[in-house]
């Protein structure tokens, strides 16, 4: 899903990283997105538990964004919560950025991709060594490229 017209490729300095951001309307991404992702990603949407796509994958590969395709996450830092949600100890580097969410008469850290802004979930401080996160992220956010000849 990329498109010129529509993307913004800031280079950070040679060897880094190089900052995408990709930029859309709501009307933009409602004609690309299935009602369900656009409800999860765009307005903050929550799947129910045990019911997404990937929260028994086991499989090697990369989890990107469903919105833009940035890469987020991988299979080697993805763990069973058993919460009825993918759950990973460790984001991609610089590929999420948090934010405190006060909605639902709740304070949490809700993550979002760096480069489009597509909720992904939250973050939370009961997750395993050697991070203590749990990333608990919507499989609707997420697209999972198996791996297959491992990472
Ligand atoms: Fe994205």
């Amino acid at each position: 899903m990329s498109d010129k017209n529509n993307e913004e490729n800031i280079a950070t300095g040679e060897g880094e990283r190089v900052a995408r951001r990709v930029k859309r309307s709501p009307e933009e991404w409602q004609a690309l997105l299935d009602p369900h992702t656009y409800f999860v990603t765009r307005e903050a949407g929550t799947e129910r538990p045990f019911t997404g796509k990937y929260y028994q994958t086991v499989e090697l590969g990369v989890y990107s964004c469903a919105c833009c395709g940035e890469p987020l996450f991988v299979s080697d830092t993805k763990f069973d919560a058993g919460c009825g949600w993918p759950s990973f100890y460790q984001e991609l580097a610089g590929a999420v950025e948090k934010r405190i969410d006060t909605s639902h008469g709740m304070v949490r850290t809700e993550v979002i991709c760096a480069a489009c802004d597509a909720h992904l979930g939250h973050v939370f401080e009961d997750g395993p060594v050697p991070t203590g996160l749990r990333f608990c992220i919507n499989s609707a956010s997420l697209d999972f490229q198996p791996a297959e000849t491992g990472l």
